[in-house]
């Protein structure tokens, strides 16, 4: 029996061995398009939106247009190589970090922090999931106020 909660990309050594892989499972082409937006992606920390994806992309292809990176970031995802960043808003932010993490999000300059504590990668799928739905990737996601804007917040409250 196939364990489908298990994070099958918890403990990658080489990205782009796993996004080959990925390709061949999902039966997707690896074109050079495809391989230059997942390498933007896992060459960024900043979980960058598809607007910053495309003008890394478009540094080194300079034909491609926003519309196939767009694409190419939703098949990305479809197949479990990228993930969108939720609770982002209308504009969606996207993580090629794929080691086990989770994502502190300041709620005044919307900085997404990534930090690790184990105990939030063995968040348990719920047995009425189990079977019906397939988890590609679980998130733990804290939203407040960072250290850069705590400061601030602490001093309103205080007035
Ligand atoms: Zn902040
Ligand atoms: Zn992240």
């Amino acid at each position: 029996m196939q364990n489908q909660d298990k994070h099958e990309h918890g403990h990658e050594s080489d990205p782009m061995e796993y996004f080959r892989r990925q390709c061949q499972k999902s039966g997707l082409r690896i074109t050079p398009q495809r391989e230059a937006v997942f390498c933007a992606l896992v060459d960024s920390t900043d979980h960058p939106t598809a607007e910053s994806v495309y003008q890394q992309v478009r540094s080194q292809m300079p034909h491609i247009s926003f519309d196939t990176v767009n694409r190419t970031l939703n098949t990305l995802c479809e197949i479990g190589a990228a993930f969108v960043v939720p609770g982002t808003g209308n504009v969606r932010h996207f993580d090629g970090n794929l080691s086990d993490h989770q994502h502190f999000r300041c709620i005044k300059c919307k900085r997404i922090v990534d930090f690790h504590h184990d105990p939030f990668d063995n968040v348990a799928v719920p047995d009425t999931l189990v079977g019906r739905f397939i988890v590609m990737h679980k998130t733990v996601c804290l939203e407040g106020y960072c250290d850069q804007c705590s400061a601030d917040q602490i001093g309103n409250v205080s007035q």
